[in-house]
């Protein structure tokens, strides 16, 4: 559950950080930038400011913002069907992306979220650098953070469909609740 005033001077924030790194964006489309808590009523620590340029039945295209330290929570694109799951390239547009996936334990800049250890498995630090980017196959397993300054990233995929993707942290939901009263 997040605020509406939350999620209004999120889309604020948003829109700034994605002008800031390049990305055009109409006024009219800041009502459209999803603010994402996964359920966890803890936005700044656990969440993310999507924009979706495109999504089709086909591919999507989309905009990422993280504010300092926040941190999108381990996941997957599991096979729906007879698509073998989400492909996905994320390319680094502004500022500095902490980005982990399995491998041997080289985390040395990124933060578990507080009390988290449990759902966040992988350890394979790589330190993305605007122009840096990195395409996942199909259900591997992955989280990344923005550090200290914040981050805005592309993610081009193939279908996207956010609500099929799997969490290691059980207590997730990937529909964000907004309470319209607060
Ligand atoms: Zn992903």
């Amino acid at each position: 559950m997040i605020a509406r005033s939350m999620v209004n001077a999120a889309q604020d924030t948003a829109i700034a950080m994605f002008r800031e790194a390049g990305v055009p964006i109409r006024e009219d489309e800041k009502k459209g930038i999803a603010i994402v808590d996964f359920g966890l009523s803890r936005f700044p620590e656990e969440g993310m400011h999507l924009f979706t340029m495109v999504s089709t039945s086909r591919y999507a295209a989309k905009a990422l913002g993280l504010t300092p330290w926040q941190t999108e929570p381990e996941h997957w694109h599991p096979p729906v069907g007879e698509d073998p799951g989400k492909e996905e390239t994320v390319r680094v547009l502004w500022g500095t992306l902490l980005f982990f996936i399995d491998g041997e334990d080289t985390m040395r800049l990124g933060r578990i979220p507080e009390g988290k250890g449990y759902a966040y498995s992988c350890r394979h630090e790589l330190v993305m650098h605007p122009g840096d980017q990195i395409t996942l196959k199909p259900n591997q397993k992955h989280w990344f953070q923005a550090d200290g300054g914040g981050v805005v990233i592309y993610t081009f995929s193939s279908t996207a469909r956010d609500v099929l993707d799997c969490f290691s942290d059980p207590a997730i939901q990937r529909t964000t609740q907004i309470d319209e009263n607060s």
